[in-house]
């Protein structure tokens, strides 16, 4: 009998797995492919690989501005690739060697819930039952599609294609502009893909603030992606030549279509509905407090999660909550409200906390405050001066939300988040001095004018 059986072995379900030893609980954790999940196979770590190339490439590109002589850059696609491969197989291979470090047996297999534990079945449909006092599933998602749009894997992809081409696309369709398409689009223009962005809704990462999606927005146009918002696409024409996308009138032709508007839980066939739990559009509720479903001793962590953000490190603080209830009956809960999410682009968008609209839609009375990065002597030294920084703080109150757009936004965001997460005041957090010169300086101005005493 083990203390905890999971099923899945990305951020959420190894995450459980690695914490549990700080209880002295027994684990076994079931995967039917490599280590790592989505996150770490196909995900956000490859993803942030290719786009440290185009940061590269980008670097070399512009190196005369800043007085350094280079032949124009040429991209080794096929050195990027093995290089981000390296770094995934780094990545996997530490973390098998920690699950076994810490005790946990890893099962390789499909995982299914049944009455008393998890039923794993093997590639050779060979099937172990696990007892288990506790289950905790954490299977994650896969990239959606829309009507027209099937994926083959070779016209019409998704970023788990893409992220493997094994050479570089000349023009490129990317069909929604949250996270997944803007990082795309960003990381190929920036290595000259002819790249075009449509989006469905009327800004590119919708529920970003307007101002950092302008800013992005700009950047993205300076890179050469044409960038369409509020467009519908029409269905594709593929050809042994290419694919033809029907979008506001015209026709545009490119080699290949990555779709990325969404993902999907993966909770179909793992045994839920026979535990006797409901799944909302696939998606499992659970209680937020404790992370568990309607079955007290199941628990549902990461992206399957109803109403929680599709993040590797949200499904790392699901899963802490989930093995902290499972071993010790006490709540630890994961703070939502603080949250950073960051879009890995050039520049980055950061954000944390609430935006002005959803503040105004919870009944907040809000005091904004925006300040540019044009005179932060740091950014103008990057040669990145078109970010900005936007505070939202409640009138008279503390600061509810923030968003930073800036190459090294994700970085930075974080000081808002404990901004956020300790409901500080603006004037609290302006009493501390930031570094000069700094890219943060952008940060503290705004907190000094949101303060009511701006500086610059
Ligand atoms: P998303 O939901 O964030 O964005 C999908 C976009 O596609 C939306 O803007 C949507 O309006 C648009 N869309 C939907 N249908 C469309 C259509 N027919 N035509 C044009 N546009 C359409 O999803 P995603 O970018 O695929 O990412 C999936 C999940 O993974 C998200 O939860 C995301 O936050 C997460 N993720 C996060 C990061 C990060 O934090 N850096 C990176 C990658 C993925």
């Amino acid at each position: 009998m083990h203390d905890v059986v999971i099923i899945g072995g990305g951020p959420g379900g190894y995450a459980a797995a690695l914490y549990a030893h700080n209880f002295g609980l027994s684990v076994a954790l079931v995967e039917k492919e490599r280590l790592g999940g989505t996150c770490l196979i196909r995900g956000c770590i490859p993803a942030k690989a290719w786009l440290e190339t185009a940061s590269v490439y980008q670097t070399v590109a512009r190196s005369e501005e800043f007085g350094v002589g280079s032949t124009a850059p040429t991209l080794d696609w096929t050195a990027a690739l093995s290089r981000k491969n390296q770094i995934v197989d780094g990545l996997v291979s530490g973390l098998t060697g920690l699950l076994k470090t810490r005790g946990v047996t890893v099962h390789e297999g499909t995982g299914q819930i049944v009455d008393g534990g998890v039923e794993v079945t093997a590639g050779d449909g060979s099937t172990t039952r696990l007892a288990a006092r506790a289950t905790i599933v954490a299977t994650g998602s896969v990239p959606r599609s829309i009507p027209g749009y099937e994926i083959d894997g070779e016209r019409i992809v998704t970023s788990d294609q893409a992220l493997d081409w094994a050479r570089q696309p000349r023009r490129v369709a990317v069909i929604g502009a949250g996270a997944i398409g803007a990082e795309f689009a960003s990381m190929l223009a920036d290595v000259g893909t002819e790249v075009h962005l449509f989006e469905a809704l009327d800004q590119i990462i919708p529920g970003m603030e307007p101002e950092a999606a302008k800013a992005l927005g700009r950047a993205f146009r300076k890179k050469g992606i044409d960038v369409k918002t509020g467009i519908q696409v029409g269905a594709p024409s593929v050809s042994y030549a290419g694919v033809a996308v029907p979008v506001a009138g015209e026709t545009v032709e490119v080699d290949v279509v990555l779709v990325a508007v969404g993902r999907a839980p993966v909770t179909d066939n793992i045994g839920l509905e026979g535990a006797g739990i409901a799944t909302d559009r696939g998606f499992v509720p659970v209680n937020l407090e404790t992370m568990q479903t309607v079955v007290s001793n199941i628990y549902a962590v990461g992206d399957i999660v109803a109403g929680t953000p599709q993040l590797a490190h949200v499904a790392f603080a699901e899963a802490i909550a989930a093995v902290t209830h499972i071993a010790t009956g006490a709540v630890a809960s994961v703070d939502y409200r603080a949250i950073p999410m960051i879009v890995y682009t050039h520049p980055e968008a950061a954000s944390v906390g609430l935006t002005e609209a959803q503040a105004v839609e919870q009944g907040y009375e809000v005091a904004v405050t925006t300040h540019g990065m044009r005179g932060v002597g740091r950014a103008i030294i990057h040669g990145e001066t078109g970010g900005t920084v936007k505070i939202v703080a409640e009138k008279d109150g503390p600061i509810l939300g923030a968003t930073v757009v800036d190459p090294v936004a994700g970085e930075i965001i974080h000081e808002l988040m404990y901004a956020v997460g300790w409901e500080a005041l603006p004037e609290e957090a302006a009493a501390f001095i930031h570094a000069h010169p700094t890219i943060s300086e952008g940060i503290g101005e705004t907190l000094l004018a949101a303060a009511g005493r701006p500086l610059h």
